[in-house]
């Protein structure tokens, strides 16, 4: 076993330098072809397959649910799958970002969204740096998921020790701490992989330090953007980027839509019978799950505006633009 750890990390850190270099495009990359090499995998399919066959026996309840549910390849969703032509990897592993649901999105009309034309679902991991930056880049008009950016993050300000730990307690777990150290990146890195995938697909105007282009993000709650990211800033020495000024707090809009109090993703989806698909506080699957619940409250007829914007005069000053709101 020792022996395999050691050769995976050998071959993991050797196409690093294809991925840094890459233009970072989903759409692009799903018809990439990869070099394949077995030597890739065994510990993250040894570990995530036990899950995946209590959650499919949970599923065949379910029987709605147009595709089975399988774990998404982490690699993947990383542009670092380097088995795209594996078919008994690619039988294991979820290789799309598309969403098992079953909504009949024929009943969803655009007429909720007029104020976007995409929402960039983000929902940070990490309690003590950012682990984890996952965004779902939902089209208002059809509630698909047209792309993704999808990083885990090497903590910055942590001994080497301690990130072991850490990474131990939260991933290891579910499973995916070992694709945790062989993909994670600074911070800093990470945020430029992101502006050079906002570019690609337009979520930006041409002038530096400008807004969202007819995107918002939105997030379950207004800790990931409003706490987490600043703080994060300052701990990586970074300037605040200019498109974390606003933002959606979904549960907010569930309160004023509903008129009934969420405290968390789990609740909203217990309440709107959603099945939860995935494992709770791995942030791309919990991207997922909270994609789904804004399909639903779409469909339903809900409106999603800015709940929440940052004061550009007063440094950490956040005016939240609903009166009744979750506090
Ligand atoms: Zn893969």
């Amino acid at each position: 076993m020792a022996n395999s750890r050691v050769s995976l990390l050998r071959h993991s850190f050797s196409f690093n330098s294809f991925i840094r270099t890459s233009a970072i495009s989903p759409s692009v990359l799903s018809t990439r072809r990869f070099v394949v090499s077995s030597s890739n995998e065994p510990l993250l399919v040894a570990s995530q397959s036990a899950k995946q066959a209590v959650i499919t026996s949970n599923e065949s309840e379910k029987p709605n649910l147009t595709t089975r549910w399988k774990p998404m390849c982490l690699y993947f969703t990383q542009d670092k799958c380097t088995m795209m032509q594996d078919t008994s990897h690619l039988q294991k592993f979820n290789h799309s970002l598309c969403l098992e649901h079953e909504l009949n999105v024929d009943e969803y009309v655009n007429k909720h969204s007029e104020h976007f034309d995409f929402f960039l679902v983000l929902d940070l991991e990490g309690k003590v740096e950012i682990l984890e930056f996952p965004v779902l880049m939902i089209d208002a008009r059809t509630m698909n998921v047209v792309a993704f950016f999808h990083r885990f993050v090497r903590p910055s300000k942590m001994s080497e020790e301690r990130v072991n730990e850490y990474i131990k307690g939260k991933y290891g777990k579910l499973g995916v701490d070992r694709v945790w150290h062989d993909t994670a990146l600074p911070f800093d890195e990470v945020i430029a992989q992101f502006e050079e995938w906002m570019g690609i697909h337009n979520l930006r105007s041409k002038e530096p330090d400008s807004p969202l282009h007819r995107a918002a993000f939105v997030t379950c709650g207004n800790w990931d953007i409003k706490t987490k990211i600043p703080a994060q800033c300052e701990v990586s020495k970074m300037k605040l980027p200019s498109y974390f000024m606003e933002w959606i707090n979904l549960k907010d809009i569930y309160l004023n839509f509903y008129n009934r109090r969420a405290p968390g993703m789990r609740t909203m989806m217990n309440e709107l019978k959603i099945p939860f698909l995935g494992s709770h506080h791995l942030g791309i699957d919990d991207s997922k799950n909270i994609t789904r619940v804004l399909q639903r409250m779409l469909v339903d007829g809900a409106v999603l505006k800015i709940t929440a914007r940052r004061n550009p005069l007063v440094t950490g000053k956040v005016e939240f633009l609903f009166e009744n709101r979750i506090k």
